[in-house]
């Protein structure tokens, strides 16, 4: 059996970078580019006003600094969108907005508060923005600056970056596909839910935590429904999977007598890697390549099935669409209560995290641990993990955790 390390090591040696594709800039969002981004243009192109005011020369104003009101000569009015007609001379001034470019000699832009607001002429009351309220041409970038490269993510700032350098289409990676193969005889689809009001069958819930967890890594789900625990059932499946980027079988790759799944793949031609992990729950994981295409079965229990995805799948999927960083960070909690565990395995333990005032963190169980037992993960904002040496851990000790998502970092009141 491996560690958690060891596999996910393995499982990420077999992984590469998908092919890069052209989409729109909108549609951008959470993907990553796949070459580097130059500056087509300079931003700002020109050197424009950061305030409602009085574009001046600095060497008019002087006697202000000294606390005498200076009035100079208001020229014109330059808005956003405009530009002036000629520079600025000596005794002038001109109106100017947010934006608007700042007329050649002017170097100060005077707030509008610090003047009368003259229209013909303007009394300048205060000096205080001497040299200030200009943005420079360029100072935010240059034409031929590096605004992304291979591998950075994209945001909804430099989407707005890219957009000023007017990239309507940026080349990213490719989404994976994930063919996701749920199987048992004992599963149907909400569409047969009779069957289980009538207590003879569950529904295949695997099939949706699966393409959700799929959906929120940036892989694009691919459900191919339901085998039954039989080989040909299995193989159709299988081979229904072939031009996907990765395959995620759940269930029958333990030791039960209808556990086919590993058999099927061998004789499809698919090379396993390994099965088995230290870990509960998951322990039954295995990691092949079918053709080509990497394959990880999970086990059919719920939350088992959801933590290998973590573990495993989601850092894959994030190789695939080239990110640099495939895991998420641990974090150390304090516990808020007893843990203990039965078996000399690394525990994934479904807990809630919180913030404290001080800033520190701190975990509790979410209820029932049972591989089964759903309703504690969908309350879980994080996976505890108890080292397979720790067999019982004592109240306000620490111990690392997964964090899921960020509600740890979210409040419900706005504290700055
Ligand atoms: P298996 O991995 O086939 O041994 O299944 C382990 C447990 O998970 C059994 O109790 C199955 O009924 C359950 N199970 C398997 N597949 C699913 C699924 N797709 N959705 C919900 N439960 C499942
Ligand atoms: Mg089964």
């Amino acid at each position: 059996m491996l560690r958690v390390g060891e596999a996910s090591e393995r499982i990420l040696a077999e992984i590469r970078a998908l092919a890069s594709e052209k989409v729109p800039l909108r549609a951008a969002l959470g993907r990553v580019c796949a070459e580097e981004i130059l500056a087509t243009v300079t931003m700002p192109p020109w050197s424009n006003s950061s305030m409602d005011g009085y574009a001046v020369r600095s060497a008019d104003i002087t006697a202000v600094m000294k606390g005498e009101p200076v009035t100079l000569r208001v020229v014109g009015t330059i808005a956003a969108g405009d530009r002036a007609e000629s520079p600025l001379k000596r005794g002038q001034a001109m109106r100017i907005m947010t934006g608007a470019p700042v007329p050649g000699g002017a170097d100060t832009v005077i707030r509008k508060e610090d003047t009368d607001g003259g229209s013909a002429k303007v009394q300048i009351r205060d000096a205080r923005d001497v040299w200030k309220n200009i943005r420079q041409a360029g100072e935010d970038f240059q034409r031929g600056d590096v605004l992304g490269r291979r591998g950075t993510p994209i945001r909804p700032a430099l989407i707005g970056v890219l957009a000023s350098t007017g990239i309507g289409k940026v080349n990213v990676f490719r989404r994976p596909r994930v063919a996701l193969i749920s199987s048992g005889n004992e599963l149907v689809d909400i569409d047969d839910f009779d069957d289980v009001v009538a207590g003879r069958r569950i529904v295949s819930s695997n099939s949706y935590t699966l393409d959700a967890l799929t959906r929120v890594a940036g892989g694009v789900p691919v459900d191919l429904g339901i085998a039954a625990d039989t080989k040909a059932s299995l193989r159709k499946k299988l081979e229904a999977a072939g031009g996907c980027d990765l395959i995620i079988t759940s269930a029958g790759v333990s030791v039960g007598d209808l556990d086919h799944t590993r058999d099927v793949f061998a004789a499809l031609g698919g090379k396993q890697i390994f099965w088995k992990v230290r870990m509960r729950p998951g322990a039954p994981l295995a990691f092949g390549l079918l053709n080509g295409v990497p394959w990880i079965g999970v086990s059919g229990n719920p939350v088992s099935a959801m933590v290998s995805f973590e573990l495993f799948v989601r850092p894959a999927l994030r190789k695939m669409q080239g990110h640099t960083s495939f895991f998420r960070r641990t974090v150390t909690v304090t516990l808020e209560e007893e843990v203990k565990i039965a078996a000399k395995l690394t525990h994934f333990l479904r807990a809630w995290v919180s913030r404290r005032e001080d800033g520190t963190l701190t975990a509790r169980l979410t209820g029932l641990q049972s591989s089964g037992a759903l309703t504690s993960m969908a309350k879980a904002n994080a996976l505890l993990i108890v080292p397979e040496t720790s067999q019982t851990v004592a109240k306000g000790a620490q111990l690392k955790a997964l964090l899921l998502d960020q509600s740890t970092e979210e409040t419900s009141g706005l504290a700055l």
